[in-house]
């Protein structure tokens, strides 16, 4: 497993608009904030602090569960590696 935890029952696939990265995160939400040019929200803020303009720029394209979880997660790690897995 690369993006999630082994054993994970069920995740989403997202793919980021702003950077075209797809990849699956075990939160499942119509929108995320890109793990690679997204930054997430920093909770240490106060109330009185300005609040972070938060880019949800990954979208939902489906949820995957069971076995797909491994497979998608599987296909994507190869995607990153450029597919070459000779070298293995
Ligand atoms: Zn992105």
């Amino acid at each position: 497993m690369y993006y999630v935890p082994d054993d994970t029952k069920k995740a989403g696939y997202y793919e980021c608009l702003a950077c075209h990265e797809r990849f699956l995160d075990v939160r499942i939400a119509p929108r995320l904030v890109c793990p690679y040019c997204g930054v997430e929200p920093d909770m240490e803020l106060g109330p009185d602090d300005e609040m972070p303009d938060v880019k949800e720029d990954a979208f939902l394209i489906e949820t995957v569960e069971g076995e797909d979880v491994e497979r998608y997660d599987t296909l994507l790690s190869l995607a990153i590696t450029g597919g070459d897995y000779l070298w293995i």
